[in-house]
């Protein structure tokens, strides 16, 4: 398995318990990949790396968390978009009733819009649209221009008119105004995860490096273990392992990168979805920043960041020793110039900003942490269902399932485990 993400360790799990035999390879010293998280030492709880919650019908992730007895809090945190200086609750069909910068039209209009999206069954009708002159036709003008508009602009930049109406459609479908979170964090349930993982026998080896995956395809290797891997180990060696089955859950780009054999237009194919990075600057607080938000979309386009996420209006603060958390969350291009800006440099650039909703804020800062992940959110366009991956690769006994293969959903950790899983009942059957 390359890869200790939630899709590896999901798949491994499985496995395991159908009798095979699993080693994890993962580059990170922790398991968790995109949903891994950090601890400051008076902390009770583990914090992720960028903003984590699952919704209350992540069916997946939530059957996950009972199997391992792992108890997850459920709470109905406020979410908000920033407009015309204010945080304004707009997340239910009464809190755009009552948004006070619609008429009624656009009221009625933005609220039809969204309750067609919630109630159509599947995507299939709205495959092959654009989702922002969809949204400009049926929620109108006022609506696109206030709220959808600067959120996809936020999101995805240059890419924002071609985005499909299908994932669209996705995060309007999925969302419910309560959200879960496994108590004690991400961290410690994906730590959860990996024990029962080595309990059953499965090996996961930490801060080891897949840096090439070839299959042995001469007489010699004919019968097992044909898939080679060179692995870079931790303690900075290079060996070559052979398996008879491998599942890469990277980033397609990487695994293209280090497969030998595979044909130029596959390589082709799987890295012409773009993907953007995500950067996420955490302020440590004395005190709250927001007034009881926990998710603010910040709607004008001035502002150089596109959500607060004041985690511990969502979490208890008393379980990060009395500490207030909140992120500052981006998503942008490879070339983007603020992924090669330290925190300090980012926090000058986004401190007239951020003062803007609190002038106090600076005095109440005891820690600020920088993190960045390539290969974060994949750009949904409408030619994306003829881009999806399949899992097996043209590779004989090389299996790719990474996040860009959970359309026509919105990549999360619930799908990763229902990819972990499906791709283990795939592996099994053969
Ligand atoms: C900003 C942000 C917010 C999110 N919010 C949510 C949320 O609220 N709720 C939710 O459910 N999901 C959320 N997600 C999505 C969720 O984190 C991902 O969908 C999920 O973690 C993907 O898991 P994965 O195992 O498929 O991939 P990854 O987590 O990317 O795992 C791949 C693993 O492979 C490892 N790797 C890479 N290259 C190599 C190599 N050469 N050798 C060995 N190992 C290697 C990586 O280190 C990583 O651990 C969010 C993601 C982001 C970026």
């Amino acid at each position: 398995m390359l890869g200790a993400g939630f899709t590896g360790l999901t798949a491994a799990l499985r496995l395991l318990q159908t009798g095979q035999e699993v080693t994890v390879f993962e580059k990170e010293s922790e398991v968790g990949g995109l949903a891994a998280g950090f601890k400051d030492l008076s902390w009770q709880w583990t914090l992720e790396k960028a903003y984590h919650h699952w919704f209350t019908n992540d069916a997946s992730v939530l059957n996950l968390a009972k199997e391992l007895n792992h108890p997850v809090a459920i709470k109905r945190p406020r979410t908000d978009v920033y407009v015309n200086g204010k945080a304004v609750p707009f997340d239910s069909p009464s809190t755009i009733i009552s948004f006070p910068y619609f008429s009624l039209t656009d009221k009625l209009r933005t609220g039809l819009g969204a309750l067609f999206l919630k109630l159509l069954p599947n995507q299939k009708l709205l495959e092959g649209q654009k989702a922002l002159p969809w949204i400009r036709k049926v929620m109108g003008a006022k609506s696109t221009k206030l709220i959808w508009d600067p959120l996809f602009d936020g999101k995805f930049g240059k890419f924002k008119e071609e985005i499909a109406l299908t994932w669209f459609w996705a995060r309007i479908k999925k969302r419910t105004p309560s959200l879960s979170y496994p108590e004690g964090g991400f961290q410690t349930f994906l730590e959860k995860l990996a024990d029962e993982i080595s309990k059953l026998g499965g090996d996961i080896k930490l801060r080891t490096k897949v840096s090439a995956i070839s299959h042995q395809s001469s007489a010699r290797y004919a019968a097992r273990r044909v898939v080679r891997l060179q692995l870079k180990t931790k303690d900075k060696k290079q060996i070559t392992q052979n398996f008879d089955k491998a599942i890469v859950t990277l980033p397609s780009p990487i695994f293209a990168k280090i497969a030998s054999g595979l044909p130029k237009d596959y390589i082709k194919r799987i890295s012409s979805i773009p993907h953007l990075h995500t950067l996420n600057l955490i302020l440590i607080l004395k005190k709250p920043f927001l007034n009881g938000t926990y998710w603010l979309n910040i709607t004008d386009q001035s502002f150089p960041f596109l959500v607060l996420a004041e985690h511990t209006n969502f979490m208890d603060p008393q379980h990060y020793g009395g500490q207030h958390i909140l992120y500052i969350g981006n998503y942008l291009p490879p070339d983007h110039p603020y992924l090669k800006m330290t925190a300090e440099e980012l926090l000058k650039v986004f401190d007239p900003y951020l003062s803007q909703i609190n002038k106090n804020y600076k005095l109440s800062i005891l820690n600020c942490k920088l993190f960045i992940a390539p290969f974060a959110q994949p750009v949904v366009t409408t030619d994306y269902p003829k881009l999806i991956p399949q899992f097996q690769t043209p590779l004989k006994d090389v299996y790719l399932a990474n996040l860009d293969m959970v359309y026509p959903w919105d990549r999360g950790t619930n799908y990763a485990i229902e990819m972990g899983e499906k791709i283990a009942k795939l592996i099994v059957s053969r």
